[in-house]
């Protein structure tokens, strides 16, 4: 399955796959000057619903001012219609939203975004489990990259910023190269902050814990999973978490919005707990998976209907 589409949005207009390109001397793609999100769209009774999509283009409008993008050509609503309008286009019932903002320039090829424009994009495509279906029920298997995690004060942690995710294919590729499939990523501390686009939580003793969002992405999905786990009630801490406590925790699994919800059971050849998905993560892989098609009293507040 690619992530081919019949249409793309690109400023403003519904183009034909095909024709949604950018011309080589573009500085966001020399420089990495781009901020983006990951959405995704589920099938309901009700229809196709986008998942927390305001929270999402937020996000998006967010990462464009830590970039040092003010204000973009559209305001968050229309980027928020355009985005449903993406998935109405083509007929999607589920599918992956991506929505790009990235830095084009006429007469500026420097490393200043002043005399720049920002364009925005959005493309859509039908994308299943990021690791396998078998990965959410069976797990996957991680290391402790050998790379460390952005510090705050190089690239910014809230910001998905394109250029910030050579980190995460330095990472990723390595530990697939190794034979993983994920990689865990300490932050300059040595503390542990995250996977290559995913958040991480641990459970011990039947409690949560996760770290705190300082260094790490505030995921949406980590938030919608706090907010699950205390309706569950489930105790969560944000805490510091050093390498050897994900070790010996009794659960671990990761989470984000390409990932879902997805058991970490062998970190650094050491199986976690009983080297399966746990109780913990399995109730809330559950209450999550309900949540995403409308049969959850969570929904009504975190999903847009398409139509
Ligand atoms: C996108 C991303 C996440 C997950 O965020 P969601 O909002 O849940 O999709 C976590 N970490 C990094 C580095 C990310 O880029």
């Amino acid at each position: 399955m690619g992530f081919e589409s019949e249409y793309i949005w690109m400023n403003g207009e519904m183009l034909p796959y095909k024709e949604a390109t950018v011309h080589f001397m573009t500085p966001a793609l020399h420089y990495g000057a781009a901020v983006f999100e990951g959405i995704r769209c589920y099938d309901t009774e009700q229809g196709p619903a986008v998942f927390r999509l305001k929270e999402h283009i937020a996000r998006l409008f967010d990462s464009a001012k830590v970039l040092g993008y003010e204000k973009l050509p559209y305001s968050e609503q229309e980027i928020i219609d355009a985005t449903k309008q993406t998935v109405a286009k083509n007929k999607f019932k589920e599918c992956y939203i991506r929505p790009l903002v990235y830095m084009t320039s006429q007469t500026n090829f420097g490393l200043c975004l002043e005399g720049s424009e920002p364009h925005i994009g959005i493309s859509a495509w039908e994308w299943g489990a990021m690791l396998g279906e078998d990965t959410l029920e069976k797990g996957i298997r991680a290391n402790i990259s050998s790379f460390t995690r952005h510090h705050p004060n190089v690239a910014m942690t809230k910001a998905k910023v394109a250029g910030n995710y050579a980190n995460s294919i330095l990472a990723k590729t390595e530990s697939v190269r190794l034979g993983f499939d994920e990689a865990i990523m300490l932050d300059p501390q040595g503390y542990v902050a995250e996977c290559t686009g995913e958040n991480l939580f641990l459970v011990r003793d039947g409690k949560l814990f996760t770290p705190y969002t300082a260094t790490v992405l505030e995921g949406i999905t980590r938030d919608a999973i706090v907010k699950i786990a205390q309706d569950l009630g489930y105790e969560i801490k944000e805490q510091p978490i050093a390498r050897d406590q994900l070790y010996i925790a009794d659960e671990v699994f990761m989470c984000g919005t390409a990932a879902e919800c997805v058991p970490v059971t062998e970190i650094d050849f050491r199986s976690i707990g009983s080297g399966t998905a746990g109780p913990v993560t399995r109730d809330i892989q559950s209450a999550f998976g309900k949540v995403l098609r409308g049969n959850h009293p969570r929904s009504a507040g975190w999903l847009d209907y398409v139509y």
